[in-house]
């Protein structure tokens, strides 16, 4: 395990503990969570060492990185996911200005395919070689390992998305860095994370869904997402909510409080937790952030 001696986000270095939560897709280890006393970020430590961060993700019932469709959660799941879909394609379209853009954690496929239809000249980077290896064959999409971020040009890209991606990021600030350089002066970043700050979080506490340790190594709000960006002298623009997320966390959620399914249960939760949301207290957001 990694203990993070000094905060992600600020540096500072006194952390409070903020909750302990139970891996239950792979290992079903608990792991600690805690709070950044100095700027209130939110995040999982210790952690894995990252050689061994690959093993947690080891499961078929993993679905944001898997295309199986057994269970009822992932079925609905799947038919959610055309219609979000469309609706990310709709949002970074206005600012595909040179028609350039870079999918970070491209994962199975589905939207660089949905964009690459689109006639825009789409480029993924995924770090599992197998599922890397399988969208390719499975689209016929342009997807290359980590390490070929370095090698994209200054500027290239005017979009750039990680959708449900930053939270696994091991190595935050140098990624941050990599992203700055890349983007085009003009362009945007778009970055979808759960916000810890929701009311779907607020009433599930250590069972909500989408703390999911080990594999978000980080647990976001509005606030900490404004602030790591400022930092990098990067301007949170626009937060733009996710109302299908609430359902399916929820959903997963009533699954590992209470060991079984509830459907219903998992859908008044997403219900509620849309209609108390405020401007930015989602479930997910999306966040757009110009250089
Ligand atoms: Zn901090």
């Amino acid at each position: 395990m990694e203990e993070i001696s000094s905060c992600p986000v600020c540096g500072h270095t006194h952390f409070t503990p903020f909750l302990t939560a139970k891996d239950h897709t792979v290992s079903k280890e608990q792991f600690q969570i805690v709070e950044c006393k100095e700027c209130g970020f939110v995040f999982t430590n210790p952690r894995p060492l990252q050689e061994n961060l690959g093993k947690y993700y080891k499961s078929t019932a993993y679905v944001s990185h898997s295309d199986t469709s057994d269970g009822i959660i992932n079925k609905l799941y799947k038919q959610v996911r055309k219609i979000t879909l469309n609706q990310k394609y709709k949002l970074v379209k206005p600012y595909l200005e040179n028609n350039n853009l870079l999918d970070i954690g491209s994962g199975a496929g589905a939207f660089l395919n949905t964009v690459y239809e689109k006639g825009v000249n789409a480029f993924g980077v995924e770090p599992d070689k197998e599922t890397r290896e399988s969208s390719i064959k499975k689209y016929g999409i342009n997807v290359k390992e980590e390490s070929a971020l370095s090698e994209f040009d200054k500027d290239y890209f005017s979009v750039i998305t990680m959708w449900h991606v930053l939270e696994h990021v091991p190595n935050l600030e140098e990624r941050i860095l990599e992203i700055k350089r890349i983007l085009s002066p003009s362009g945007r970043l778009f970055v979808a994370v759960p916000n810890h700050t929701s009311f779907d979080a607020n009433y599930y506490k250590e069972h909500w869904a989408a703390y999911d340790v080990p594999r978000h190594l980080y647990h976001f709000s509005p606030v900490t997402i404004r602030k790591l960006f400022n930092k990098h002298n990067m301007v949170l623009e626009q937060v733009i909510p996710m109302k299908f997320d609430s359902f399916y966390v929820s959903m997963l959620s009533e699954q590992y409080k209470n060991g079984k399914p509830n459907l219903l249960k998992g859908i008044i939760s997403g219900i509620k937790s849309n209609f108390k949301a405020e401007n930015d207290t989602y479930s997910s957001q999306i966040y757009v952030i110009k250089r």
